[in-house]
């Protein structure tokens, strides 16, 4: 079936700012509330929050096989269920009521105030009800990174990290959306040269640039997802601040890895960009031909996306300050490769489930997706515009995440991730 909702000549009838991340051809999912208090499912053109339930009450998905009332939820997880063929139509159709040269919304007064609202009007809400939520680790320059500042500088990746989309299992009940703060919080450390911990409000608070995909129900127990089929169960993407506690983890973290690091706020934009708008900005992964990974992990063809992204850090009475830049691209393994390792033993995904990349690093040091790489633990503070120094996130900072696409013909986004370190809840 076509993605006729990628076609880059169409315009809409709704205004799309120059640069917007939203034009027509990306149309993105989400759930917002209504100026007139009502929760649904919707989509995005330019600076425009369009009710998805309200358009099927009024027909305009008539001959797409749709259960009722699927799009009059708090979650997009059914409509993520129904699968990717229904995806693609609902967005192709989609496309096709917002083109400018159709009438039957643009001329339909009462119909366009059921359906359209001002972006400033809506409360946009989490997507999805994640379910299980995995963090991987697949950026080399990430983990290169993080492997010589805390172990061997000439040995710095382990060795199954070339064999291994290493990940882990997190926690969903603290990822939140854009716009949610976070506060700082209290844990065990150990101070360097001492050989007792202490107790209290973390030091080192960290972001980390990620992006993460949500997948659709793939799979029951026992069976695996083969690395060609993988990304047709993945709805689509977002971006994620996966917040770090960097003293908390050094002293936690052995031997089974981050715990309460990691678990107090992952915070996600809050539109999902599906793979379908992300078509034509397909590209190359990195080669993996030193060591070749084992079968099940071997793929052919372009896997992963051009996506810029950038991080910055606002500072309460100041100017932001963009920290890092770097792209979705430089990922050693691909989101397939990430999803077929997955269920290589057998383990469920199901629908909603939350796929963190792991720390987007490039290979430069301007786009390090971490203030622990960015400042190299704390040796080397980053200047913000009003003099300040930072060497990892501090009170009041807002830290907001970027990420786009973009070629000759069409710029697709995924708008921001924001979000505020609070101080720390005092501890009684
Ligand atoms: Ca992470």
């Amino acid at each position: 079936m076509p993605i006729t909702a990628n076609d880059v000549n169409r315009t809409s009838w709704l205004e799309v700012e120059e640069n917007s991340d939203f034009p027509i051809q990306n149309i993105p999912f989400g759930v917002f509330i209504t100026s007139d208090d009502v929760i649904t499912i919707g989509t995005r053109i330019g600076s425009y929050a369009i009710d998805l339930s309200a358009l099927q009450q009024l027909g305009y998905f008539d001959g797409i096989e749709l259960t009722e009332g699927v799009f009059l939820q708090d979650t997009l997880n059914d409509f993520i269920a129904a699968g990717k063929k229904t995806w693609r139509l609902v967005r192709n159709r989609l496309a096709d009521i917002f083109d400018a040269n159709n009438p039957h919304l643009r001329d339909n007064a009462s119909h366009r105030e059921a359906v359209v609202f001002h972006l400033a009007d809506v409360q946009v809400q989490i997507p999805v009800e994640v379910g299980d939520f995995t963090d991987f680790y697949s950026s080399r320059e990430h983990a290169t990174n993080v492997g010589k500042m805390f172990r061997d500088p000439n040995n710095a990746l382990l060795p199954n990290w070339l064999h291994i989309p290493v990940g882990y299992h997190g926690r969903s009940s603290t990822v939140v959306p854009s716009g949610v703060p976070v506060h700082r919080p209290y844990g065990q450390t150990l101070p360097k040269g001492e050989t007792q911990p202490v107790f209290g409000p973390s030091k080192r608070v960290d972001f980390e640039l990620e992006t993460a995909f949500i997948t659709t129900c793939a799979n029951s127990m026992g069976e695996r997802l083969s690395v060609e089929e993988a990304e047709d169960h993945i709805f689509g993407m977002v971006l994620l601040n996966d917040w770090s506690a960097r003293d908390i983890q050094t002293w936690e973290y052995v031997p089974l890895g981050p715990f309460l690091a990691k678990n107090f706020g992952s915070s996600i934009s809050p539109w999902i960009v599906t793979l379908d708008a992300l078509e034509p900005f397909r590209t190359a992964s990195p080669v993996q031909d030193d060591p070749k990974p084992l079968p099940y992990l071997q793929q052919e063809g372009n896997h992963a996306f051009d996506i810029d992204l950038e991080v910055g850090i606002l500072p309460e009475y100041g100017e932001e300050k963009i920290v890092s830049k770097s792209n979705f691209k430089h990922l050693y393994w691909t989101m397939s490769q990430q999803l077929a390792h997955h269920t290589v033993n057998g383990c469920k995904i199901n629908t909603g489930d939350l796929m963190g990349s792991g720390t987007i690093s490039g290979p430069t040091a301007d786009s390090y997706g971490s203030m622990l790489e960015l400042t190299w633990g704390g040796q080397n503070p980053l200047t913000l515009h009003d003099g300040s120094s930072r060497t990892f996130i501090e009170d009041n900072d807002t830290v907001i995440m970027r990420g786009f696409c973009k070629n000759e013909n069409v710029r697709i986004g995924f708008g921001e991730v924001r979000s505020k370190l609070l101080p720390a809840i005092p501890f009684e």
